[in-house]
């Protein structure tokens, strides 16, 4: 397939993350030009769905006139203004108001950034920061789990526990743990039940806090459903029994909410739907609908207390990024929080989620499908090479990227994960026509692999 002159004239320039920028350079990108509902086109004027919601944020699809009238007016109004020093703008409140009234704990301040590895990395230095106010300065480890996705910044990608955002960059740096990943179907032993599962994980995790000192673990991260790395949905009664661990020696519990945030499992958090009771969220890409990048971690009335003090002792709040609470991003933020309010956006995604969730239980009746979860509007499904014995395939037959290319050969755009894991993500303002559209592609898609 020759490619475009756009495509040559990015291979040239761009480095691209998540590639094998070995072979991108005789393959090349895929050219987006431009979207409409949850459609992409590419620049041969083939349309697609966008089933992974881009990177799991472009909730309202991809042209929100409400949204993009948001940010020409901010642009037109003032374009920049920093936060810093005693300087705001109404904006950045509006969005905070929003955000501090949906949050699922009780959250005084909001504190805003660019990224989702930008919010997690805030994560880190608030409670290293509030550690310190508090005189606990000992109390500084952070415990995530194998196959969390948490970021890429240096502090973010330790907490990933996914080896390919480790390998060669030399991290984790130390004092970042992760304990185990709650993937019933691949992590049980043999004739272990759900219950005895997630006992097991409660009960590595305590041993890990006191092999390492409970005096010295400061904070626990985690994401409802992990997203990255597999999809993986956590089985009832995990979140309790982990809850109850860290309530016991005073860990601070951060809910990573960057996917499951704004409606994607059927209710506003993904921490609703898990019985999660978090000190603190992480919050990015469906904040804003990926409109604009900004995203925002949510701090309780104890540590902004803490905050408070350190500045009578230092003179001031020694972090902020340029960006921080820019104003166009603030201004999408807080029409996207609006939309959601006033489209009742939970209401749409569990009166669509049934039948979401049926889909992706079918799916397990493939021959290549071992297994099948979903939750909300988010699913996966892990292609297995022996259903029986659950046996992987051999990396090097890229079964993922083989079922994702040919999905896209039939207008569906889906993205592999960890190899033989698929995932399905649409929009949120997807209908049910268009969710029977997006599964008969994944059934052509399968059955040309097989
Ligand atoms: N946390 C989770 C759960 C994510 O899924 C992601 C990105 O996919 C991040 C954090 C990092 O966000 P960003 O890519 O905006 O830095």
């Amino acid at each position: 397939m020759s490619l475009s002159n756009a495509a040559v004239r990015d291979i040239e320039t761009v480095i691209h993350p998540y590639t094998n920028l070995d072979t991108f350079r005789t393959s090349g990108p895929m050219i987006i030009e431009r979207g409409e509902g949850i459609y992409v086109y590419d620049n041969g004027g083939n349309r697609y769905i966008e089933g992974l919601a881009g990177l799991w944020c472009t909730s309202l699809g991809y042209n929100e006139q409400e949204l993009i009238d948001a940010a020409t007016e901010q642009m037109k109004q003032i374009p920049f203004t920093h936060v810093f020093g005693g300087k705001s703008h109404e904006r950045a409140a509006e969005a905070a108001e929003r955000l501090k009234a949906i949050a699922p704990h009780a959250a005084s301040k909001v504190l805003f950034c660019g990224s989702g590895s930008e919010a997690n990395d805030q994560q880190v230095k608030l409670v290293w920061y509030y550690n310190n106010a508090r005189g606990l300065t000992k109390k500084k480890k952070f415990i995530s789990r194998q196959r969390g996705y948490h970021g890429v910044t240096v502090a973010s990608a330790s907490l990933t526990g996914l080896p390919g955002n480790h390998r060669d960059f030399d991290l984790p740096i130390s004092g970042m743990l992760h304990t185990d990943c709650p993937h019933y179907y691949r992590y049980a032993e043999p004739g272990e039940t759900e219950d005895e599962f997630t006992t097991r994980l409660a009960k590595n995790l305590e041993e890990m806090i006191i092999r390492e000192d409970p005096e010295t673990v400061a904070a626990f991260i985690a994401e409802p459903i992990m997203g990255a790395g597999g999809v993986v949905i956590p089985p009832a009664g995990y979140f309790e029994k982990i809850q109850a661990v860290l309530k016991k020696y005073d860990i601070y519990f951060i809910a990573d909410e960057v996917i499951c945030g704004f409606g994607r499992t059927g209710n506003m958090f993904g921490s609703e739907t898990f019985g999660m009771k978090p000190d603190s969220i992480s919050v990015a890409k469906a904040l804003s609908s990926a409109y604009f990048p900004i995203a925002a971690v949510t701090v309780g009335e104890e540590m902004y207390q803490a905050m408070i003090d350190e500045s009578k002792k230092l003179g001031m709040f020694g972090h902020g990024f340029t960006y921080t609470a820019h104003p166009v991003g603030a201004a999408v933020a807080a029409k996207t929080l609006e939309i959601y309010e006033k489209r009742n956006i939970v209401g749409h995604v569990r009166a669509l989620a049934p039948r979401f969730e049926a889909h992706v239980q079918r799916l397990a009746e493939h021959p290549l499908v071992g297994h099948a979860r979903a939750k909300g509007l988010i699913g996966a499904i892990e292609l297995v090479a022996d259903k029986k014995t659950k046996r992987s395939f051999d990396p090097a037959s890229a079964i993922g990227a083989a079922v994702v290319a040919a999905a896209q050969r039939h207008g569906l755009i889906i993205r592999p994960l960890a190899g033989d894991i698929v995932a399905f993500c649409p929009p949120l303002i997807i209908t049910l026509e268009q969710i029977e559209e997006m599964f008969a592609a994944v059934h052509k898609a399968l059955d040309e692999v097989e």
